[in-house]
């Protein structure tokens, strides 16, 4: 009976023949693969953790804060811009919101579109949610031509517009002019995905500058990399109070967990020690790209905690050619180039000497 799989059962059509979300999780001494945040957390803030999950945990015989109020005041004081909590919304992990805001504004019938190479998950939440995806392609040097995306809005007039910026897998920011026209153009929501917003350089400004200008804008956020809490699950969002009033129209009730919300308030207080860690990873990401660039490699600008570089006649072989030697790398994105996550100091070494050895 082990060849019964899903397709056997009376799923959806549209679901039939997928095959789930799976980057590789392997036991390897240097994990440069899902853009995580190698520092994990320091001692007092594990015991700050402790000490707040116990807490929670004498109240677990009742449901949680449904609205998450105290998390969203917290969230919105630490994104600043004059945010208040009827303007923030979380979830499990960005993800989550992303699905939530597919329900609401996608859907049979409906249309999302993205800019591509970008996240992987921005087209399977939009199907699985029974939304169309349309894809659109990023232009040289993996950046988006606004009057080539303007024309593109008019001719599919997506629900839902998919801008990420910093974006994964190319590290590339989108000029903010970029993102006002379009989201002046697009007819529907636009949703502006800035899980890497925190790793920006210097200069690089967010998209939540707009949001007084822009009711259907939104911009998404996630604690689970620059804060380094990938294991906690909580991201959130910042749009006018109208768009968070009508998630809440499909978010099941007592999604976030008590012990979610307190692990995600404690990390909040610790901003200033987390933000330190992204300040080393930017530093570090820079020195990773000067050094590719000087081994003669082609890397993308990134304002990420990744860099993507290239090009290669046969990247799976570098891929396998580094995974023998320990390193873990993502073969994500254009058929040339290869995406690396930047980790700390040692395995940063561990990195170059491992490419090195496999490109020699
Ligand atoms: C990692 C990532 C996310 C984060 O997802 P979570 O569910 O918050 O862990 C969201 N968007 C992009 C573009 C990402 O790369």
């Amino acid at each position: 009976m082990s060849d019964f799989g899903p397709d056997d059962l009376p799923i959806r059509d549209d679901l039939r023949g997928r095959t789930p979300y799976g980057a590789p999780q392997l036991d390897v001494p240097v994990a440069l693969n899902t853009n995580e945040n190698p520092f994990p957390p320091s001692e007092r803030l594990v015991e700050a953790l402790g000490s707040a999950v116990s807490d929670a945990a004498r109240g677990l015989n009742r449901y949680p804060d449904r609205d998450a109020v105290r998390l969203r005041e917290a969230l919105a004081r630490y994104l600043g811009h004059g945010l208040d909590a009827d303007r923030v919304w979380a979830a499990n992990g960005s993800n989550e919101v992303l699905q939530q805001i597919l329900q609401v504004f996608g859907g049979p019938g409906r249309t999302a579109m993205g800019f591509e190479p970008s996240y992987s998950m921005h087209p399977v939440i939009t199907e699985v949610t029974g939304t169309r995806w349309i894809t659109a392609e990023r232009g040289a040097d993996f950046r988006i031509d606004p009057d080539r995306a303007e024309e593109l809005i008019a001719e599919h007039r997506p629900d839902v517009l998919f801008l990420t910026s910093p974006n994964n897998p190319t590290g590339t920011a989108l000029p903010l002019e970029t993102i006002a026209r379009l989201a002046a153009a697009a007819p529907g929501m636009v949703v502006v995905d800035e899980a890497y917003a925190e790793f920006r350089r210097e200069g690089t400004p967010s998209a939540l500058t707009l949001l007084p200008d822009h009711p259907r804008l939104i911009v998404s956020r996630t604690m689970s990399k620059a804060f380094a809490l990938a294991g906690a699950r909580l991201g959130y969002l910042a749009a006018h109070p109208a768009v968070v009033r009508a998630l809440q129209l499909v978010r099941l009730p007592y999604h976030l967990s008590a012990v979610t919300q307190a692990v995600a308030l404690t990390a909040l207080e610790f901003s200033d020690e987390l933000l330190a860690g992204v300040k080393q990873l930017r530093e570090e990401r820079d020195a990773l790209v000067e050094w590719l660039r000087a081994q003669g490699f082609s890397v993308a600008d990134s304002d990420a905690n990744f860099v993507l570089f290239g090009e290669f006649e046969d990247r799976g072989a570098v891929f396998r050619g580094m995974l023998e030697n320990g390193v873990l790398i993502r073969e994500v994105g254009p058929p040339r180039w290869l995406r690396a996550t930047v980790g700390t100091p040692e395995e940063m070494s561990a990195f170059r000497e491992a490419l090195l050895r496999v490109t020699a």
